[in-house]
């Protein structure tokens, strides 16, 4: 890892309508990167389909910097794939995925760079506090890791984000794994290696508002939960045989009311209940079913991740790439 020439830290920075932050997050990452004389680096945006301005700010700076360059997706392909797409250009022999809203402070990365050299081969940011969230989103998301952590195989490191540091062994094995839906933390920790945690306060926003509206998080919670756990599936199995079980009691007792008691004519309300219990769990059963089933329908498709509509690279932009489809 620590080899005679320098090495190069490649910064991947997803970003999606970041108009109002992204001059100054260049500027914060420009003024750290340009104080470190133990390592070059370069810096990876990637528009992931904004509607505003962002491209174009983009495009230029990677125009004007040679160690700066910018992908466009052809859409909005999601935040976890916006940082593929980075990772799967990055060129350093480690790479440091953050926010492009400034939340993660790009003053950490000396710090995460120290810990790689001291041989660390991922190194994570780990939120101390969360300032100017809600509190509804702090909570969720404090909730979610728990319950990620209780029912994933493997450990994912609480309140956690994907502001990291990570060696190119870890990246490689990242971009060579096949699935589609992209848990990057979860697939992060899975990887192994040696792993370790730097603290930091997450600050709010720079300026803009949040790209992770309520829908997008629950997709990203069930992403999360679905592609590293079974037990949902497995719980169905659990409460089916439960209930069987005390559907068991059930026929027994209803047959030995009809046959040795006169009052088998009442009832109907332990019936009622009844089919409306097993009605719902059985809906819920299926639904759990399904969720799955979508995920394998959409692995077995075998989509690329993202597409690519156009590079640029220090003084040119190439809107033909011939490697556009990854
Ligand atoms: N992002 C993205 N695509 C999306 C949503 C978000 O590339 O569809 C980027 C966004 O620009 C930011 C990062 O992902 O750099 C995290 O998003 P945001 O700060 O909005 O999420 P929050 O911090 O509120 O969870
Ligand atoms: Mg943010």
């Amino acid at each position: 890892m620590i080899s005679m020439s320098r090495n190069k830290i490649s910064v991947v920075v997803p970003c999606f309508d970041e108009q109002a932050v992204i001059g100054e997050t260049h500027r914060c990452l420009i003024e750290v990167l340009n104080g470190q004389k133990d390592f070059a680096w370069e810096i990876i945006y990637v528009d992931d389909g904004s509607s505003d301005n962002t491209w174009s700010i983009l495009s230029s700076l990677a125009k004007s910097h040679n160690e700066v360059s910018a992908i466009k997706l052809s859409r909005n392909f999601g935040h976890q794939m916006a940082s593929m797409a980075g990772l799967e250009s990055a060129t350093g022999d480690a790479v440091v995925l953050i926010d492009a809203d400034l939340q993660d402070p790009p003053s950490l990365i000396p710090e995460f760079y120290q810990k790689w050299v001291d041989g660390n081969e991922v190194v994570y940011g780990k939120r101390k506090k969360r300032n100017g969230e809600s509190l509804f989103k702090r909570l969720t998301a404090s909730l979610f890791y728990r319950l990620l952590n209780r029912v994933s195989e493997v450990e994912i490191p609480l309140d956690t984000g994907d502001f990291r540091l990570m060696d190119r062994k870890v990246v490689d094995h990242i971009v060579a794994m096949p699935e589609r839906a992209r848990f990057l933390r979860g697939m992060v920790a899975w990887v192994g290696f040696r792993q370790c945690a730097v603290e930091y306060d997450r600050d709010e926003r720079y300026a803009g508002v949040s790209k992770y509206p309520l829908r997008k998080m629950l997709k990203f919670a069930a992403d999360g939960i679905l592609s590293f756990s079974a037990l949902p599936l497995k719980l169905a199995t659990f409460t089916g045989l439960v209930t069987f079980g005390l559907s068991l009691v059930g026929f027994v007792y209803a047959i030995w009311l009809r046959l040795l008691t006169d009052n088998w004519v009442s009832g109907w309300t332990a019936l009622f209940v009844t089919v409306l219990f097993f009605g719902g769990l059985q809906l819920l059963t299926l639904g759990l079913i399904g969720e799955y089933l979508a995920r394998i329908y959409t692995e077995s498709k075998r989509r690329p991740l993202y597409i690519i509509d156009e590079v640029c690279v220090s003084s040119s932009c190439d809107g033909d790439s011939d490697n556009k489809v990854k």
